[in-house]
């Protein structure tokens, strides 16, 4: 399989050269030459196939050119070697609980499936590969975690300094081995020109084998159909396929769903569920797609003004806005209204959603209000914990702290403190 680039300014690569990339040389977003079908045999005996087989199935096509079958089936499966439970909460609502991996967010199987590839491309060129990425919180989690003891791979973390919760802290600076974090004084936005004058140096980039772990990465945006699948192997009801509603910030975990849709998985519909940064809702309205400045919300892994990966849907539907309504409605939920469902639902329900997962809900909601009969899943991105410090009050009580957190919080801290200066990153990558 081939990928080339949506500005169309660089020629097409392999998967093995689009992943080490992330970017293509003219900043576009790399994109399939086409999108293959998922077999038969698959969509129809699903049930009855085991989950790392359809993970293998899902990916193959695109990487088996450049990864042979073993490594490449052993890869999938440690992506997804962690429960994906489909829970019943409402009649017609279901939760597909994405938050068991090793830091409780979906991004763990993205993350999971991409180190592991470039741990293997890095092992054929005999090279370290040094992954070089600034995380405002999350993001660095998943990254650091999913990278942690894979060989021929080094991974260098920046942070700055007091801005991240006391559990992402601890997920980014306790691993040790192979992960590194450096404590950068300054906010996030010192942290991210450092990295990229780290990646436009070019003594650097001679003597290390320098690459990001980007979110628009294809080898972290691809395996996320891998959950899609999962979620379809448990839908009881096949002949009446699900409205499925995703928490959307950058539109990477929606767009992967769509990819699934279009290789063959049956959905009724999509729901891109926004927070108050409210983009794409804005596009579906008026026609016409407007950046916008980010505003902060209690679902702030969703505070996007810009969504890097909403190209690439527009691309699934060759720029046919009317033909991308059929399939996907958007719709925009305020802090408010997410408050309110995550207390009713917990309350009611008995079950306890995180922030991205309620904004989710009560788009799914509203949607099936309009559209009896049809029944839907909505993706629940992160555990509540890990939000703590919004759902707490919202619930009056404590969120039970998971065995895994627990042991997180136990451990020591090591990072590297450091101003905001990019000599002093160049150095430390240089000499360390
Ligand atoms: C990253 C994230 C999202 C948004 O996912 P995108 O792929 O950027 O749309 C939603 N929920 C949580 C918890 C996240 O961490």
């Amino acid at each position: 399989m081939k990928f080339y680039s949506l500005n169309k300014q660089s020629p097409a690569v392999d998967f093995k050269e689009a992943t080490i990339r992330g970017l293509a040389p003219d900043k576009g977003l790399y994109f399939p030459e086409y999108i293959p079908l998922f077999t038969k045999e698959l969509l129809e005996s699903i049930d009855r196939v085991d989950n790392a087989t359809i993970a293998y199935e899902v990916i193959r096509e695109y990487a088996a050119d450049v990864i042979p079958p073993e490594d490449l089936g052993r890869i999938a499966k440690e992506a997804i070697d962690f429960e994906i439970p489909l829970v019943q909460v409402d009649d017609n609502i279901s939760s597909l609980e994405l938050f068991h991996g090793p830091t409780l967010a979906f991004k763990d199987v993205g993350a999971r499936f991409m180190s592991r590839c470039l741990g293997y491309f890095a092992k054929e060129r005999n090279q370290k590969v040094v992954v070089l990425v600034a995380t405002s919180g999350d993001t660095g989690g998943a990254v650091a975690n999913g990278f942690y003891n894979v060989d021929g791979v080094e991974v260098v973390i920046l942070y700055p300094s007091g801005k991240v919760s006391s559990v992402q802290e601890k997920q980014l600076t306790t691993l040790g081995n192979n992960i590194h974090a450096l404590e950068v004084k300054g906010n996030f936005d010192d942290c991210q020109p450092m990295v990229k004058e780290a990646f436009a140096d070019k003594e650097l980039n001679e003597r290390l084998f320098l690459t990001s772990a980007n979110s628009i990465n294809i080898a972290r945006w691809l395996p996320q159909q891998f959950y899609y699948l999962l979620a379809w192997k448990q839908w009881e009801d096949k002949s009446n396929p699900p409205v499925i509603a995703v928490p959307s910030g950058n539109f990477g975990n929606i767009c992967a769903g769509i990819m699934a849709y279009k290789s063959g998985m049956p959905v009724k519909h999509f729901i891109a569920a926004c927070n108050a940064n409210d983009t794409v809702p804005e596009f579906f309205r008026t026609g016409k797609y407007e950046a916008k400045k980010a505003v902060p919300t209690i679902s702030n892994a969703m505070d996007v003004g810009d969504p890097s990966n909403f190209i690439r849907i527009q691309k699934i539907f060759s720029d046919d806005i009317t033909d991308m309504k059929k399939m996907i409605s958007s719709c925009s939920i305020s802090d408010e209204e997410t408050r309110n469902i995550l207390k009713k639902v917990f309350e009611e329900k008995r079950y306890l959603m995180d922030t991205h997962g309620a904004v989710a809900y009560l788009a799914l909601q509203r949607y099936l209000e309009n559209n009896p009969g049809s029944k839907g899943i909505f993706l629940e991105t992160a555990h509540p914990v890990k939000f703590y410090d919004v759902v707490e009050p919202i619930i009056g009580q404590q969120v039970p702290i998971p065995e895994l957190v627990q042991q997180q919080l136990k451990k020591e801290k090591s990072a590297v403190l450091m101003n905001a200066e990019s000599n002093l990153l160049k150095e430390y990558l240089l000499h360390s």
